[in-house]
């Protein structure tokens, strides 16, 4: 017998499952590798201060050691690097917004995500920002490509990792436990992303998927930091970047568009006057829930199944705060955060499936 079975291998899968090797587990894998899932084609930022009002971002002070903390030791055990620290630039929009930052440089609530505040434009790119900026401290990238194949490496030398599609078909129900093509499991750990929504155990919840086009452009320098002010501009190899992202509630294809590249690029004119060629779009869709947090926790009726899902367009940053929370709620029987639990949604689990025992 083994103790989990993790289904899907996006940010999500591998940050539980090196946690869970960690802590002695025996787990099995499964993935099917697609270059379009979310956690290929984001962009990895982790950013404390969001959004157009620019407020520090839900549950900041916390999230923000463990990721950091997180990455840096499974960089260690996986030899490798992901975690990219370079710092994000955000111009202000006006003088007033300047003074408001220069004053909460001395407020306990954000000094420690500032680095400095600049009164007039940065040089290594002609930007849009006459007012200066914030340079924001504890922000960067996460090379996610990079972490999933280290970690499917490390997965695959213990025999735990398997490239194939999961068939929730074929779960068998134990007295507690659960059986999987002749192997049996404790638990069931549902890390699929957008896909949990056609999962008959957990399809019920109300994920709500927002769709983002990216693309990558070609300029004329090697830039050395994030710029982000209603798009982001993030550094790549070879003077390429990427930039994105837009945010689609409704579509019907999850291919990039031409709408939605205009907008990136219209957005782009918006903060910086370089210019950049185009050269590959890309899209992919956020596993974004109703009330915009996750949704993790055990299964109402069978305690076998879990789900850790629903990371929306921040799977960087929540990703480890909360693998770390449900590893307590696993190993120590602790609760999970009640902001997060899907057991919020219970309500609406009205009609529970028949699965044969
Ligand atoms: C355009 C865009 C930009 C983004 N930018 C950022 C950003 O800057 N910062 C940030 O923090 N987040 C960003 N995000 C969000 C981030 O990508 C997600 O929060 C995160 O990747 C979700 O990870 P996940 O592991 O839960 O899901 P996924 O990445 O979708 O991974 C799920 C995995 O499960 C596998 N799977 C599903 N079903 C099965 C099955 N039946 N059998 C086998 N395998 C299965 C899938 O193949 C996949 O490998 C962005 C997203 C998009 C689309």
């Amino acid at each position: 017998m083994k103790d989990f079975l993790i289904v899907g291998h996006g940010i999500a899968g591998a940050v539980l499952s090196n946690l869970l090797i960690e802590k002695g587990k025996a787990i099995d894998v499964l993935d099917e590798p697609n270059k379009n899932i979310s956690s290929m084609v984001a962009a990895g930022l982790y950013n404390p201060i969001t959004g157009r009002r620019m407020v520090k971002t839900w549950m900041a002070d916390s999230l923000f050691p463990s990721m950091l903390e997180t990455y840096r030791r499974l960089e260690k055990v996986l030899s490798s690097q992901f975690l990219h620290d370079i710092g994000i630039y955000r111009p202000f929009v006006d003088i007033a917004e300047q003074n408001d930052w220069d004053a909460k440089r001395s407020d306990d609530k954000f000094a420690q995500f500032i680095e400095d505040v600049a009164r007039d434009s940065v040089s290594e790119i002609d930007l849009n920002d006459p007012h200066g900026g914030l340079h924001l401290a504890q922000s960067g990238y996460l090379d996610i490509p990079a972490l999933l194949l280290a970690s499917s490496e490390r997965l695959k030398a213990l025999n735990s990792y398997s490239e194939e599609n999961f068939e929730e078909d074929k779960l068998e129900i134990g007295d507690d436990t659960v059986f999987y093509k002749g192997t049996e499991y404790g638990r069931v750990i549902y890390c699929n992303g957008l896909r949990a929504q056609e999962s008959k155990h957990f399809g019920w919840l109300p994920f709500r998927p927002v769709k983002g086009d990216v693309m990558i452009m070609s300029g004329e320098k090697d830039l050395k930091k994030i710029y982000n002010r209603g798009i982001f501009i993030l550094p790549r190899k070879n003077r390429e970047v990427k930039v994105g992202s837009t945010y689609q509630n409704h579509f019907e294809s999850i291919e990039p568009t031409e709408k939605g590249q205009n907008e990136l690029l219209e957005k782009l004119s918006a903060l910086c006057h370089e210019s950049f060629e185009r050269k590959e779009a890309l899209a992919g869709v956020r596993p974004a829930t109703k009330d915009r947090r996750p949704l993790i926790g055990k299964h109402p009726e069978y305690g076998q199944f879990y789900l850790f899902n629903g990371f929306g367009s921040k799977g960087v940053s929540l990703v480890p705060y909360f693998a770390h929370d449900l590893l307590s709620h696993l190993i120590h029987g602790t609760e999970i955060n009640e902001d997060v639990n899907l057991n919020r949604y219970l309500k609406e689990y009205s009609n529970p499936v028949n699965i044969s025992r």
